[in-house]
């Protein structure tokens, strides 16, 4: 039996039983073998009669007294009683539903019982109980809804003693990692002989699967191959800045000529561009987009919403003209045929989308160049998928600024440009934190400032009202300005809504037809209506530091003095920060003493698709040491990376079937 053989090879795995596990993501014997325990037991740490304590975890060892009895009770509950004899008196267990014990745990029977202790009269009593025949140390499984831990521990003995498990790295290899072979890892994670084995056996078994990882980040933006190759030429880039209605700033114009510099170069760019919010990040993707068309490559612009895909193609049409093409999930079927023949002739070079853009499969024959904005949203397979298996230049932006580590994580080895200076004439955004109390006069005073033409946010953690969340709701702040924004155009926007209506909405507000725009984060990321100078938050106390601070950056990006009210009814730490720094970066770091870098990656980690046993959190230091091992395998161990390079495009191809938006 082999690893990647379906279950139902091993012995005792029948159909139902293989449906089962699979509602647990395990179809193959491999799925099963890495199915870690979450803990481990040592059996040995028995505690005498005398030393138990009340409501306390316990093992405990002895010789079954009698034969125990079934006895019914109400509801068809069935209780088998064990008498155990320990050493300093008689523990009594009773087990429950499992009639089948009664046969097993018979007089004279050496056995071990691990439950919660009670003291019952005169007798002590272990309850929610589990017996086991050995001592050492034992798995405990995860608990999973389909499969009795009991089952899965017989399962995967039964499938350790029929596998055979090939070793795919060399002696020499393995000896300089430090790597113990992957058969011996799994036998002993699975059936650990010492204490030590638990630690060495996983350590090994993460190992390998960050190698693989590390090589997918590096299959992900490689730098082997070769790529659709640029011009370097300064007259592009002078035609582009003459097309804008602004200068730009010197980090803008230094990003742009290192973009470049990466495009000209016959492997492919593998670059970040990293700038807090409204630092003009968009204009430069630009420039990458209007170079390649210059040199006759064809561009795929991933953005996470399709409001921003939108506002892109927007700004896209009067660089770009005709072009330029939108795909989103809503693009009529006529005009996925104009892009499908567009793409193929040649005639279409810049095509913005949201995730459609995945599953599009138009031929692009020049493909050349993928932009991913705002690319925390999206995962590594999301990228690899975006460049079709084509070596292509890659361009990923963000305005998260993350350290050196979790960067490694995210990006793999990626080049990095950063706008560390925005737009001139930009006034810092004027942050106040507002009592609940005083929201009634703080509307009042909005109302005015929007009829001398000023245009607002104001932002609710929620789209309706309910009992227990206690939040402000898009449903009860409507409400309550309908009768106070009297003569005010008003527009709602939030996740609920069909995406004609949202990019609808969102197209009046940003041409200045409505006044006030009431949201969810919908508009979080990546909105641009620089009219816009008022931003209101309500609850804000619900919202993180990065969230508020991509919040607060879709006002004060025009000329007008913009302001942000933080309301809360209880004022944050985290609301502090906010109101005393403007500084994206400053922020990032403050968040990440608040909360520690487990949560700053949360649920975004890239890539986390494939991990099945490491955790990027709990494992960074074996990440960095992957890296670091794999830095060096082409030309040290070229035979075991070649292996790692196949596994690595082998997971990136499937990966590219089920990606999923975080
Ligand atoms: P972000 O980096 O948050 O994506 P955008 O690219 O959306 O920021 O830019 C924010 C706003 O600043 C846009 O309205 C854009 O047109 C404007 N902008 C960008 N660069 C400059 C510049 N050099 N001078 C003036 N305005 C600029
Ligand atoms: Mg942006």
């Amino acid at each position: 039996m082999q690893l990647q053989d379906e279950v139902t090879k091993i012995k005792g795995v029948g159909p139902q039983r293989a449906k089962d596990l699979e509602k647990h993501g395990i179809t193959t014997v491999r799925d099963l073998l890495y199915t870690l325990p979450s803990t481990y037991i040592n059996l040995d740490d028995v505690t005498s009669v005398s030393e138990l304590e009340e409501g306390k975890r316990a093992i405990v060892h002895g010789v079954v007294a009698r034969d125990p009895r079934l006895v019914f009770v109400r509801n068809g509950l069935k209780i088998v009683t064990v008498e155990l004899a320990c050493e300093g008196g008689v523990v009594r267990i009773p087990l429950f539903n499992q009639p089948y014990l009664q046969k097993q745990y018979t007089r004279g029977k050496e056995l071990r019982f691990m439950g919660v202790a009670h003291k019952d009269g005169s007798y002590w009593r272990l309850d929610s109980a589990r017996g086991f025949l050995h001592g050492g140390i034992t798995p405990v499984y995860p608990k999973f809804a389909f499969i009795k831990p009991a089952m899965l521990e017989r399962i995967i003995k039964e499938a350790l003693n029929e596998v055979e498990v090939e070793e795919r790295f060399s002696e020499e290899f393995c000896e300089k990692a430090g790597l113990i072979s992957e058969m011996d890892s799994l036998r002993l994670a699975h059936i650990p002989k010492k204490p030590e084995d638990t630690a060495a056996a996983r350590a090994s078994l993460v190992l390998r699967e960050l190698l693989v990882y590390s090589c997918m980040l590096r299959e992900a933006g490689r730098r082997d191959e070769g790529a659709p190759q640029a011009f370097s030429d300064f007259g592009i880039l002078g035609d582009f800045l003459s097309m804008l209605p602004f200068k730009p700033t010197e980090a803008q114009l230094r990003s742009m000529r290192e973009i470049m510099q990466d495009m000209s170069e016959p492997y492919p760019m593998n670059r970040l561009l990293q700038g807090d919010v409204g630092s003009g990040k968009t204009i430069v993707a630009f420039f990458a987009a209007y170079l390649a068309m210059r040199s006759g490559i064809q561009t795929l612009f991933m953005a996470p919403t399709a409001i921003l895909a939108e506002q892109h193609m927007r700004q896209a049409e009067k660089l770009f003209g005709n072009e330029a093409a939108l795909l989103t999930a809503k693009t009529s079927a006529a005009e996925r045929k104009r892009i499908t023949s567009g793409l193929s002739k040649g005639d279409i070079t810049l095509l913005i989308g949201t995730h459609a853009l995945l599953y599009d499969t138009s031929e692009i024959p020049h493909l050349g160049l993928v932009i991913t904005d705002e690319q925390h949203r999206f995962g590594v397979a999301q990228r690899a998928a975006l460049s079709r298996g084509e070596a292509v230049n890659t361009l990923l932006m963000s305005a998260t600024p993350i350290p050196r580590t979790l960067a490694l994580i995210q990006y793999g080895k990626a080049q990095v440009s950063v706008i560390d200076e925005l737009p001139p004439g930009r006034k810092p955004v004027k942050t106040r934190i507002v009592p609940s109390a005083k929201r009634k006069s703080m509307y009042l005073w909005l109302r005015d400032r929007l009829a001398e033409g000023a245009q607002a946010y104001a932002i609710c953690p929620s789209i309706v009202s309910s009992e227990e969340n206690n939040m402000m709701s898009i449903e009860q702040l409507s409400f309550e300005l309908s009768s106070c924004m009297s003569g005010i155009s008003v527009g709602v926007i939030h996740g609920g809504m069909s995406e004609s209506t949202k990019s609808e909405t969102m197209r009046s507000f940003a041409q200045g037809e409505l006044s006030l725009l009431i949201s969810t984060t919908v508009v979080e990321v990546g909105v641009d209506v620089p009219n816009a100078s008022i931003i209101i938050i309500e609850d804000a106390d619900r919202f993180g530091l990065a969230t508020l601070h991509q919040l607060r950056g879709r006002v004060g990006r025009g000329e007008r003095q913009s302001e942000c009210y933080l309301v809360t009814s209880k004022p944050t730490e985290r609301l502090e920060i906010l109101k005393a720094s403007n500084d994206g970066f400053e922020i990032a770091q403050k968040d990440l003493e608040l909360r520690g870098a487990g949560e700053l990656i949360g649920q975004r980690q890239s890539g986390n698709e494939y991990l099945r046993v490491a955790s990027l959190l709990d494992d960074l230091a074996l990440l960095e040491y992957s890296a670091e091992l794999i830095s060096g395998m082409p030309t040290e161990f070229p035979a075991d990376y070649a292996v790692l390079c196949d596994e690595a495009k082998r997971e990136l191809s499937l990966l590219g079937d089920k990606v999923v938006l975080n």
